[in-house]
């Protein structure tokens, strides 16, 4: 069976990939990171989630000790109830996070042996992370043809981006044909009982399960 590595973070675009890769043939093997995170909520929902799904994951604990993000540092402010626009990068955005996350992603599935890294980035309801657009995971591609074992022999690592022009409803409506647990998804930065409703990736999430027209199960509860 094909395998691929995916990246998990516990949200709901994430959650949808796995489902995405299992529709594709991919047995998955997920990564989840503790990088040091304002709170552990999405790390417990990302290994929730691996194990519903019956897949194997790492846990990577990294160290950033040098902040440089309000979602890591939690003297900084998360911003809230912005109207989101995409030139202005935002206080979120952790300096070359998915850089980070796709090199451990890569030499996952180098040693492995999988073919295949799934990351559920979006570039339209999305924040405005540089490391989340189109012209970037071409670029990173290009890396790793150079950069690998793999690449160098022809049979480099693909990188698959299935959400990346897809807005947030088209995801959930997508995920709910694939029986994506939404319930156990965790998308609010700030990280109490409940979600805050007003930071970037709460006020995505809403308006992503509206114009999707289905009841967000987090919500409800
Ligand atoms: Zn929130």
């Amino acid at each position: 069976m094909k395998k691929a590595v995916i990246l998990l973070s516990g949200g709901l675009d994430s959650a949808t990939i796995i489902y995405v890769a299992k529709s594709k043939g991919y047995k998955p093997y997920c990564l989840i990171f503790d990088y040091g995170q304002r709170h552990r909520k999405e790390i417990n929902q990302a290994k929730r989630i691996a194990e519903h799904t019956k897949s194997k994951y790492y846990l990577v604990k990294i160290d950033l000790p040098w902040g440089g993000s309000s979602l890591l540092d939690k003297t900084k402010n998360i911003p809230k109830n912005r109207s989101i626009d995409h030139k202005d990068i935002p206080s979120t955005y952790v300096p070359a996070r998915n850089i980070i996350f796709l090199s451990f992603a890569a030499s996952y599935a180098e040693a492995l042996g999988a073919e295949a890294v799934f990351i559920g980035a979006n570039a339209v309801d999305y924040s405005g992370y540089p490391d989340c657009r189109p012209e970037f995971f071409d670029s990173y591609q290009a890396a790793l043809k150079k950069g690998m074992k793999q690449g160098v022999e022809g049979n480099s690592v693909k990188i698959f981006t299935p959400l990346l022009n897809k807005t947030k409803a088209q995801i959930i409506k997508m995920g709910v044909k694939l029986k994506v647990p939404y319930h156990m998804t965790w998308s609010c930065y700030v990280g109490a009982s409940r979600p805050c409703g007003e930071c970037d990736s709460c006020i995505l999430r809403q308006k992503g399960f509206d114009s999707a027209g289905v009841v967000d199960p987090v919500i409800k509860i």
